[in-house]
Formats: C-alpha cells, structure tokens, sequence
C-alpha cells in the first residue's frame, strides 16, 4: 500500500493520511484516514487552503479517529471538491464533530473577512459532511472492497476516539489518530495494539514523560487555594471536547473531598458546555474511577459552585463579579474564544493566574504566555503579563514517550517494523525516532507534508 501525508507531518495538526491500497482484483482503492485542519494560524493563507494533494472525487471512504478539529476540520472542504464516498466515524463522534465543525466554520468565515479571500467551502458542503456520516461501533469489521478491511478500537484520548487498523494486500497497518495518557479518569484504557506490520504513530509528547494523572488533582488544588489566598482570577484556557470534562471531573471529586470553596467556578464556553452535554448523553462510552451509582445526582461533570455561561451576556456579567473565582474558556490554545477577554483583563494583574493543562502549538498565543512572555498582544492591544502561569502536564489528553512505547510494543504482541511517526514537532519527532529505533529496532520514518511511501 502507498501512503501520502497530507498534514500533522512535522507539525502537530491537519492530519490527513490518503491511502493507496489493492483488493484482491489488484485494483488501487483510495481512501483517507481523518481530514483535519492545520491550527494555530490563519485558514486563509495555510496549508489549510492548499489544493489537496488527491482527488476528492477518488476517495471511497474516510475513517475519522476522533472529532477534534486538526482530525476532522477539512471534512467539509473534502466534500467542496467532490468527495461521495462515506464518513465513518464512533457514534458520539458525531455531535462532537458537528460542535468541531460548525465552530471551524464560524472562524473561517472570520479569518477570510479578515484576510480579504474567499471561504474555502460553503455552509452546504459543511451539511453535507454529515449525510454521508456512517456510525460504527468499535470491532465492528469494515468491508471496504474484497480483501480490504477497517476497524476502529478505543484509543482513549477523548469521548469516540479510535485507533484505526486497515488490513489489506496481506499486512495490517494501524493508525493511531491521538492516543490517550494513561489512566484518564473518566476515559476507557487504550486497547493494546494485538499485531501490526505497520504503524503511523502520533507523536506529541514523544520526547517527554508527564506527571502521574494522580498529581493531577494535588496541582489543581494547590493552584484553586493559591488564586483564593491571593483574591485573585484563575484562568484555565481548555479544549472544549474532553480537556474540560476532564477538569470538570477533577474540580467535581475535589469539592466532595478535601477541596472546601464556594467561589463561583465558570464554564465560559458554549462549545464546552454543549459538549458536556454530549458526555453526560453518551455516559455508556466513559469509565469514571469513581463508582457512578453511589455518587447521588449521577452527573460528574456538576457541581453547586458551577456557573454555565452560555450566553454573551451571562460570559460579560463575569467581568462584575468579585475575586476570587475561576473562569474556564475556549480556545484552548489561547488563539480566539471568550478565553482571550478574560486574559485581556486578567493578565496585567499579579494576583492573577493562568493555568496551562493542554498543548500549546507553536505560533499561538498560549504558546508565547506558556513560555513566558511579559507581554502579548490581544486584539490589536500589547497587554502585560504579570500573572502568574504555571502547567499541568498530567492533564495531558496525549500518551506519554513510556505510554507510546507500551502501545506500539505490546509485551505479548509482535514490535511493527514499519513505524511513520506524525503529530508532533520536528524536534520532538527526531527524539522520540531515536528512542524508537533504539528500543524496538524498527525502521522509524518522519514523513514530510505530501511525500508519499510504501506502507
Ligand atoms: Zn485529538
């Protein structure tokens, strides 16, 4: 098989993986293995409005691994450029996509306006993506074409994620989408790879190790006491989709143990909280460490000091209220979303923080405060940054370098010896390769953006 990269290679996001592969009447059958956008900067004028390097009308079948927008962002633009075939993806990746989705849109259109282009699809092609949307459940075998089959199997980076395996002329390759960190919470365990020939793995964290997620809850703590001490505002910037359930939960278990505040705690994302929903309808795909039926009200995600703020008004009126509090936002990466009032306000003051609990790509916002910045400019406006900002790795929705390593070489299963690493930075990429070819002696190959290789 023959695959072409076409995104998340040497950069973290617009993954988009276009496979070449023969059924068993020799015939070359395209399909693509998830359609994100490229993040952190601009639609207009980035990889994002490149022509695609294959034809849309060419592909059978795209396999989506999980919602988030860098796996699922160009999916509208794909069926712009005459793409029919299906979409397959988990059942609750599908109203997270369409949040994904209609959220991209509203930023596009922005960034077009700002940028003097055109759009890169319409509001028909962003409806079409899900008529031809195809929900399966994890193991459930996908006939793509004689000698040709697909299944995904949970990945455990987020609400429907997957791991996808393809099997087909004779070998199995596995895309691994984004794997999750261990021992979420309130997510299912990655299921162990059982046999691959080839991987493509991504690589995020693939040069470090993160904190145990048991220190997750010890460092929320001690940042929601600080922000108290100091009267000040805690800002945590989150990714909507599983970053902020997360932290939901984590502030959830804290307030019925040692944690003893009523300062109000505001959820100021309306992506957010449409997703919460999603988490709480789907409750069957999650596994909480808690047992759920002892907890009285069922619902993890609330708590009394929670305040929901979905409308523009409610989100203004927090700027009234009286320090302490704590205030979660979207965009996660500081590059749009109500976040960006809340630090405009905040930043300047020192009694303030920011706390970093995601990734933080290069080029955006969250990446110059996360490194330190003394000032940053925030809609036209250089504002200073005094607060204090401090990280929480082990909220990481990504596999460490030791959870990755475990993935791709299960004890009692077979090492791949074929390994594509994508999803990360150049140099994080570059490490985790040589820690690779060290321990698993595989051939470990960084792809570049639009090369192609014998799979
Ligand atoms: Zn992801």
């Amino acid at each position: 098989m023959r695959i072409s990269f076409h995104g998340a290679a040497r950069e973290v996001t617009g993954s988009c993986h276009h496979f070449e592969v023969k059924d068993t009447s020799g015939k070359v059958r395209q399909i693509l293995f998830d359609c994100g956008m490229f993040q952190g900067e601009q639609m207009c004028g980035s990889k994002n409005a490149d022509v695609f390097g294959f034809d849309p009308k060419l592909i059978e079948a795209v396999f989506i691994s999980h919602a988030h927008a860098d796996h699922t962002g160009r999916l509208p633009k794909l069926i712009a450029g005459g793409f029919t075939g299906s979409i397959y993806m988990v059942e609750p990746c599908i109203g997270l996509s369409k949040l994904v989705l209609e959220d991209a849109y509203h930023i596009m259109k922005e960034d077009a306006k700002r940028c003097g282009s055109s759009i890169l699809y319409e509001l028909d092609d962003l409806k079409g993506v899900f008529d031809r949307i195809q929900p399966v459940s994890y193991h459930q075998e996908i006939d793509v074409a004689p000698g040709v089959s697909v299944m995904f199997h949970e990945a455990g980076h987020v609400l429907g994620s997957a791991y996808i395996s393809i099997d087909a002329e004779g070998k199995r390759l596995v895309y691994s989408g984004d794997i999750g960190n261990d021992r979420v919470p309130i997510l299912p365990e990655t299921e162990p790879i059982s046999r691959a020939d080839v991987v493509i793995c991504e690589s995020t964290y693939g040069d470090r190790t993160h904190e145990g997620t048991e220190q997750r809850s010890s460092l929320l703590k001690e940042a929601i006491d600080l922000v108290i001490r100091d009267r000040g505002v805690l800002m945590i910037p989150a990714f909507s989709i599983e970053r902020t359930q997360e932290l939901l939960y984590a502030i959830d278990q804290l307030l019925q143990t040692e944690l003893k505040t009523h300062i109000p705690i505001f959820l100021d994302s309306p992506m957010a909280i449409r997703a919460t929903e999603l988490y709480r309808h789907f409750k069957s795909y999650l596994k909480f460490d808690a047992p759920i039926l002892a907890q009285p009200d069922l619902d993890f995600f609330s708590f009394p000091n929670l305040r929901e703020t979905l409308t523009t008004d409610e989100s203004k009126a927090i700027n009234d209220t009286q320090a302490p509090f704590i205030v979660i936002a979207g965009s996660g990466m500081m590059s749009g979303g109500r976040i960006m009032h809340h630090l405009r306000h905040h930043l300047p003051d020192a009694k303030s923080r920011v706390l970093v609990i995601g990734y933080q790509a290069a080029g955006t916002l969250g990446r110059r405060i996360y490194e330190g910045a003394k000032s940053v400019r925030i809609y036209g406006k250089e504002v200073e940054v005094r607060a204090k900002v401090s990280a929480i790795g082990a909220f990481s929705a990504h596999g460490d370098q030791d959870k990755l390593t475990r993935w791709l070489a299960p004890e009692d299963g077979q090492t791949p010896k074929k390994i594509f690493l994508v999803h990360g930075d150049r140099e994080v990429e570059e490490v985790f390769a040589t820690h690779l070819r060290h321990h698993l002696g595989a051939e470990v190959i960084i792809p570049e953006y639009q090369g192609t290789y014998e799979g």
